[in-house]
């Protein structure tokens, strides 16, 4: 079986993993999901939970970083064989109405986390995990910190710009765009945003 850590790095185009869309607006670019997002979107959806219970719109978002590490030969993988592993940088979920700000969606806490770990405002090498498609504010912010994929769980047909009303993630006319791999995890996303917003109006 194929390692598709292996692969060489996905691009854009000519990746074979990569899912075309052409039906949607902004031409969404979808890349099939790695082993691993699953396991880092659970971790997101946790903190989407904690947001829930503070009675915030629950949506969490993780930071990690993709680095090469020696390969296992436990697993009876090739000695010289690379891997990419992912390792925490930082998280966050949305604190809104906490903090009577705006922006402070899940992903610029955790973006924000993530640059003061760091030390340094760009965030080459890195993947946002968020459970629900990011908007305008945090598309555009994780083309500033760069970072190099976009996994989302739910899609946001009122307001996502990774595919369902533009593609900002992936505007040829901007100087970064990012992979993107949408619906990991999108029912349980899906579940925990709804069941929040009827248990509200009730
Ligand atoms: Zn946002």
């Amino acid at each position: 079986m194929t390692d598709p850590f292996l692969a060489p790095d996905p691009r854009l185009e000519g990746d074979p993993r990569t899912l075309e869309r052409p039906g949607l607006p902004g031409h969404l670019v979808a890349q099939a999901p790695l082993p691993t997002d699953a396991m880092w979107m659970a971790r997101a959806l946790e903190r989407a939970r904690e947001a829930a219970v503070v009675g915030e719109v629950p949506v969490g978002a993780v930071v990690v970083a993709v680095e090469p590490s020696e390969a296992d030969p436990s697993r009876g993988d090739s000695a010289h064989a690379v891997t990419r592993r992912g390792r925490l940088i930082a998280e966050g979920r949305n604190r809104t109405r906490q903090d009577s700000d705006p922006t402070a969606h899940a992903e610029i806490v955790a973006l924000r986390a993530a640059g003061r770990r760091l030390g340094r405002s760009r965030l080459p090498g890195t993947t946002l995990y968020v459970t629900l498609e990011p908007c305008a504010q945090c598309a555009g912010a994780a083309v500033l910190a760069r970072v190099d994929r976009v996994v989302y769980g739910a899609a946001d047909p009122k307001a996502g710009m990774a595919g369902s009303l533009g593609n900002l993630l992936q505007d040829p006319r901007l100087n970064h765009r990012v992979h993107v791999t949408p619906g990991v995890l999108a029912h349980e996303a899906g579940t925990l945003l709804t069941d929040f917003f009827r248990a509200r109006r009730l």
